[in-house]
């Protein structure tokens, strides 16, 4: 499928793009570059019972390894966005989500809010996550998701200049507050919905608790969980 179209079935699937500039979109600024209007994103399209699973701040020794084999034993992907500083702790366990067919993701090196940040700062916290990540796991990513969603719209040109769309979510179970693995669990199959963006920390116990039926909720359902490349692709491909 030509990207135009892919783009276009998005449109008419009612997919929750907070903002439409796409490459496509792109104007000729005065350095007589073309400036990619950035891609936000908060779902994505709403055919084929497809969601995505996404795991926040990992990779967790202890806990990351958890809901892999979970993951392992349904045959599922999901999409990791990580911190590059527990990426050059543990870069291995990094490279064994690529490994185990995951995508990964530039969730910041430090986990700052960069909302209030310089773009000098902001923009080193996001270059430092994508070399980090490559050199970990030889992928170099495509999204980004700021740390407590503090992103301001005119920040969106500091991700894509590195080729980088945002990413957002449409379900969160609030599974930082640890209100409970049951309570966790009973949230996101809830507020589950074809095309949904389910936002997880590979950081909690009680999320670790949870997945198996989370994701054997999701199969019951009939949801086809997919990693980002086949879910929303990439942002400016
Ligand atoms: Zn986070």
């Amino acid at each position: 499928m030509r990207r135009n179209d892919f783009l276009r079935m998005l449109a008419m699937a009612g997919a929750g793009l907070a903002v439409p500039g796409r490459a496509q979109n792109g104007s000729v600024g005065e350095a007589g570059e073309v400036e990619i209007n950035p891609a936000f994103i908060n779902s994505g399209p709403g055919f084929g019972n497809k969601l995505a699973l996404t795991f926040d701040d990992g990779p967790t020794p202890g806990i990351t390894e958890r809901v892999l084999a979970e993951l392992k034993k349904r045959d599922m992907r999901a999409t990791f966005f990580l911190i590059g500083a527990k990426v050059d702790a543990r870069p291995d366990l990094a490279r064994r989500l690529v490994d185990e067919g995951h995508d990964v993701a530039n969730h910041s090196y430090t986990h700052p809010r960069l909302s209030g940040m310089s773009d000098a700062a902001v923009d080193n916290q996001i270059t430092r996550t994508q070399e980090a990540i490559a050199r970990a796991t030889g992928v170099t990513p495509v999204w980004f998701r700021p740390p407590y969603g503090a992103f301001r719209r005119e920040q969106g040109p500091l991700a894509s200049k590195h080729g980088l769309g945002v990413a957002y979510w449409s379900v969160d179970p609030k599974d930082w507050s640890q209100p409970g693995s049951a309570v966790i669990a009973q949230r996101v199959l809830a507020a589950s919905q074809p095309g949904s963006i389910i936002l997880l920390h590979d950081l909690h116990p009680q999320t670790a608790e949870a997945v198996p039926a989370i994701f054997d909720g999701l199969i019951s359902r009939s949801f086809a969980t997919a990693p980002f490349h086949s879910f929303v692709g990439s942002p400016y491909a």
